[in-house]
């Protein structure tokens, strides 16, 4: 059974994908390239979100394609919300004694601002922003809480966030509410793959379900859906 979850922020306990992508429109306007609509976006956008602007703009600093973002979020006009399932998910999570992390490339400020507007900071024990490469943090996460890799997951909606799973030794757990589409993250093999939270939660709750056909799981982790 999972005792720890690090959940990924955007696609996965949030829905920021259109302010998100209004952000980005608003850098491709500057730069007088093409618009991105929401399938290409899905397409195209990847983490760490450096390689993504390489590809699209190699010689323009990160540091000024950042702040003409993050200019652009703050006056994005379509809001961010909670995900289905996510607050349900976050309050089981809670009245089971998980313990709850987030990991996440977010900006700072506005992941601390969106935390207390959606009023979900009081879930977490602790929480890691900005941080272009989660597989640079995961380990220190792991030391500094003293979580045991076998009973820890991390939950999150792109190819990265099971990239970064791998790198730490922990279970990948994908959703598809997220910037990702589906046929594009499968092909990162995660441990497990659920439609949404909702779906997660009952695979977590059931572990003796008869019905579960997720990916089986190392021996360690196979109470999560044995
Ligand atoms: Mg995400």
């Amino acid at each position: 059974m999972f005792r720890n979850l690090i959940f990924d922020w955007s696609g996965t306990l949030v829905d920021d994908l259109g302010p998100v992508i209004e952000a980005t429109n608003a850098v491709m306007d500057h730069y007088a390239l093409p618009r991105f609509d929401r399938v290409r976006f899905r397409h195209q956008f990847r983490l760490p979100y450096r390689e993504f602007y390489h590809d699209l703009l190699p010689n323009i600093p990160l540091e000024e394609l950042e702040a003409r973002f993050r200019s652009a979020f703050d006056t994005a006009l379509t809001p961010v919300t909670v995900l289905p399932h996510a607050r349900e998910k976050l309050a089981w999570c809670a009245a089971s004694g998980l313990r709850v992390f987030v990991l996440t490339s977010m900006d700072t400020t506005a992941f601390e601002r969106q935390l207390d507007d959606l009023d979900l900071r009081r879930f977490f024990e602790a929480t890691y922003s900005g941080v272009a490469d989660k597989r640079e943090r995961i380990h220190s996460i792991l030391e500094t809480h003293r979580l045991d890799p076998a009973e820890t997951a991390f939950v999150g909606d792109m190819i990265h966030d099971v990239e970064t799973a791998r790198h730490g030794g922990i279970a990948s757990i994908a959703v598809l509410t997220g910037y990702t589409l589906p046929e594009i993250l499968a092909a990162s093999q995660p441990d497990l793959t659920v439609a949404n939270l909702d779906a997660l939660q009952k695979l977590l709750d059931k572990p003796s379900d008869p019905e579960c056909r997720c990916k089986p799981l190392t021996p360690s982790r196979s109470a999560a859906c044995a």
